[in-house]
């Protein structure tokens, strides 16, 4: 005979499946989202230990840091282009928060990130951030702020669309107006601060540079940065 508690399993099960949102496979653990396996063919990079590292490198002259790192090499047809797929459009924000757990583990094990004082995700625009429920970049802030006990400042900065509308745009002016720019709304929150920035992506660096450009206009200013994964292509 079915016992009740079975088929109330089961009924759950099919309401929330608990799988890998790596894998797929079944978890055993309702607090974990992804499976060990899944963890540890996560591609490391270790940036978080290493001064002149490929992040740092990138931003040179172009953003004064004092520490960058991008904790996972992101490759494409993989797992982290699936995990990052989940993250940005499918609506998994559980995913984020435990990627978020990982980055926070290793930035609190280097005293190269563990003395910041704040987190500030790197805004998206309003509408986006509304179609897609969240921003993922204060998803893995939420994460991180869970290991390493730091404040969240998703109010200290926005990012707005230029207003300039020409008919005859070049190529830089279309970008920009893309990307957006962003604008300082507290800057008195972060005075006298170290404050991390973060992403989820670096590619060229371009929109984090902007953004970073925008908070080093605040009164001595510590800036860091830290991204879940790195595209270096
Ligand atoms: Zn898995």
């Amino acid at each position: 005979m079915i016992q009740l508690k079975e088929i109330r399993e089961s009924f759950l099960h099919l309401l929330f499946p608990h799988v890998c949102s790596g894998c797929g496979t079944d978890l055993i653990s309702e607090e974990t989202v992804l499976c060990i396996h899944c963890i540890a063919n996560m591609p490391e990079t270790n940036f978080h230990l290493y001064p002149n590292n490929p992040i740092e490198k990138k931003f040179w002259g172009r953003l004064p840091l004092a520490s960058a790192t991008a904790q996972y090499y992101f490759t494409k047809e993989s797992l982290m282009q699936h995990l990052m797929h989940q993250l940005k459009y499918k609506g998994n924000k559980e995913l984020g928060k435990q990627l978020g757990r990982l980055m926070g583990n290793d930035l609190l094990a280097s005293n190269r990130f563990n003395r910041i004082d704040a987190l500030i995700p790197l805004p998206l625009f309003a509408a986006k951030e509304k179609r897609r429920g969240y921003n993922q970049a204060t998803v893995l802030c939420e994460g991180i702020a869970e290991m390493m006990n730091k404040e969240i400042l998703s109010d200290v900065l926005i990012r707005t669309q230029h207003t300039e509308t020409q008919t005859k745009k070049g190529r830089m002016e279309r970008w920009l107006n893309m990307e957006g720019k962003f604008e300082l709304l507290q800057p008195g929150k972060i005075q006298n601060k170290h404050v991390l920035l973060v992403d989820d992506i670096i590619t060229t660096g371009a929109t984090l540079e902007a953004c970073g450009q925008e908070l080093m206009k605040v009164d001595n200013l510590k800036l860091s940065l830290a991204a879940f994964c790195y595209s270096n292509r």
